[in-house]
Parts: C-alpha cells; sequence; structure tokens
C-alpha cells in the first residue's frame, strides 16, 4: 500500500528550477527523482554544472535538452553540454537550421514538431508554437502523471496556445520581459523598443499580469516570473505586481545572475496523504503491538 503510494507520489511530483532566466542566458531544469530534461541550455555547461551542484541536482540525470529557439541566450551552452554527456537535442527543423550545431553528432539530434509528445523516462514533454522573431519557436509542457508544468517565455503575444496550456499549469514559468513606462520612457532606441513590445517580442508585466489574472488553474502552486530585462523592469516591482494578485500562489521572479532555489510541485497533496497513512499505520502498530511501544 505505502510503496504504490511512493510510485504515485514520484509520478506526479515534478521539481523545477530556473538555473539563469533573461537575455543573458535561459535554463530551466525539470524533472523528478529518476530523471530530467533542460529547457535551453544559454549558460555555459561549467555554469549550469555549478548552479546545479549548488542545488544538489546532477547532470547524470538530465537525459534530453529542448530548445526553444535559436537566440543566443538560449543555445550558448547547448554544443558543450550534449557533447560532454552524449545527451540527446530535441529542436524544431526551422531552429536547427539556424543554429550551428555542427560539433554535435547527427544521431543526437531530434526533429521536434508542433503538439508532438516526446517521452524522457516518466517525463512527457510537449513543444507548443509561439509568437516570437525567430525561425521556428517555441514554448514547452512538460508533465509527469497528473502534474504539468509550463515554460513560456520569449513570446510576442499571447496567444491562443498559451492561454490554452497555461491554464492546466500546475506551475509555470512565464515572461514578464518589460515595464510599459520604463521601456517607453528609457534610454533604447525606437527600433528596439519596437522590436521588444511590436508583437514579435517579449510580453510586458501587464500582458503576464492580465494572463495570469484571466487564467490561473485553481490548482496552480507556483509562478516563476522569467527573462524580466535589466534596463526595462525590476524583480522588486515584478514580486510585487503579483503578489498583490496571488493568493496561495507563490510567486518566485528567476533572476538574471543566479539560480532559484528547487521547487517540488504537484507533492503537497500526495505527501499529506502519506503522512497520514504513516500515522494510522503507526497508531495500528500500537494498537496490535501495545508492549512494543
Ligand atoms: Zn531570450
Ligand atoms: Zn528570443
Amino acid at each position: 500500500m505505502r510503496k504504490s503510494q511512493q510510485e504515485q507520489m514520484d509520478c506526479n511530483t515534478l521539481l523545477i528550477t530556473s538555473l539563469n532566466s533573461g537575455s543573458n542566458g535561459n535554463c530551466y531544469y525539470v524533472g523528478n527523482d529518476e530523471e530530467a530534461i533542460l529547457i535551453d541550455a544559454g549558460i555555459s555547461c561549467k555554469e549550469t554544472e555549478i548552479r546545479m551542484k549548488r542545488l544538489g541536482l546532477s547532470m547524470h540525470k538530465v537525459k534530453a535538452l529542448f530548445i526553444s529557439h535559436e537566440h543566443s541566450d538560449h543555445i550558448r551552452g547547448v554544443c558543450v553540454m550534449a557533447r560532454k554527456y552524449n545527451i540527446p537535442v530535441y529542436v524544431t527543423p526551422g531552429t536547427l537550421l539556424n543554429c550551428k550545431f555542427n560539433k554535435i553528432k547527427t544521431e543526437q539530434i531530434h526533429h521536434l514538431r508542433s503538439f508532438e509528445t516526446i517521452t524522457v523516462g516518466s517525463l512527457n514533454i510537449t513543444g507548443l508554437p509561439k509568437v516570437h522573431d525567430a525561425a521556428e519557436p517555441h514554448s514547452f509542457i512538460i508533465a509527469c502523471g497528473d502534474t504539468k508544468v509550463g515554460v513560456f517565455t520569449d513570446l510576442g503575444v499571447v496567444c491562443e496556445e498559451l492561454i490554452r496550456h497555461f491554464k492546466q499549469c500546475d506551475a509555470a514559468f512565464l515572461e514578464a520581459n518589460y515595464d510599459e513606462d520604463m521601456l517607453h520612457n528609457g534610454r533604447y532606441p525606437y527600433f528596439l523598443k519596437k522590436r521588444i513590445s511590436g508583437g514579435q517580442g517579449h510580453l510586458s508585466n501587464k500582458q503576464a499580469l492580465d494572463l495570469f489574472l484571466e487564467h490561473k488553474p485553481a490548482h496552480m502552486t507556483h509562478l516563476l516570473l522569467s527573462h524580466l530585462s535589466k534596463d526595462n523592469n525590476s524583480p522588486e516591482l515584478v514580486q510585487t505586481l503579483f503578489e498583490t494578485h496571488a493568493g496561495d500562489i507563490k510567486i518566485i521572479v528567476a533572476s538574471r545572475y543566479i539560480e532559484t532555489p528547487v521547487f517540488s510541485i504537484g507533492a503537497t497533496a500526495i505527501s499529506n496523504v502519506i503522512a497520514e497513512t504513516s500515522q494510522l499505520d503507526l497508531l495500528d502498530q500500537l494498537i496490535s503491538y501495545p508492549s512494543a511501544g
């Protein structure tokens, strides 16, 4: 009885962390006790290893890399990491054409197609098309049993796919790239302001907040605001903005400089069941074998 509940917990619990988030590099870890994947490898392999070690995570559990798009802040560490650990790399054909992955063995590279689910152990990863100024950009949903985590960054607009899948997530990495006033009044040239906010670039705090307020599901427990601009946003501003409306949902701002802690998603309900069962079992044993106590 207890074993099957333990198995159920393994199958429903996802461990997640942002190893870095922002225009200087993106790398998101999603896994369980057995295996893990990385969404993007935008910091160096060495730095990824250092940060994972600090969190007690092992690169040897990472069984696949999934690439969202070809911008350098998402692929900088891919070649070294894929070669060093002999990990398969999942990438859309359009993204692959725009990446220089020629140092990776051909058999390590796998084509990713929209809405196709890739199974890595007990993790199911689905790529979703998104709007961004890249060849064939994708968001990702990672599921383990009933638990779902979304990775939604580098989005020009809140599209139907984003809404449909955000609604299903227990936890999500969601882009909150810029504060509209800070971008508008800031020092960026006009063309860059337009590139960021013109529907092919990044989500503003307001766009992300509107999505959150209108579509957050009742079972969501964690929201990790991601890919914050260094010049046109502030972590404190984002934290306050979302926390005001978050209720019981934990709000975390993913840093441009350091990893977040590891968060356990989808575990609470089952853990409580196991804790309760353990107490009942203990009581049962005391009643059955009073001399043992
Ligand atoms: Zn990016
Ligand atoms: Zn990008």
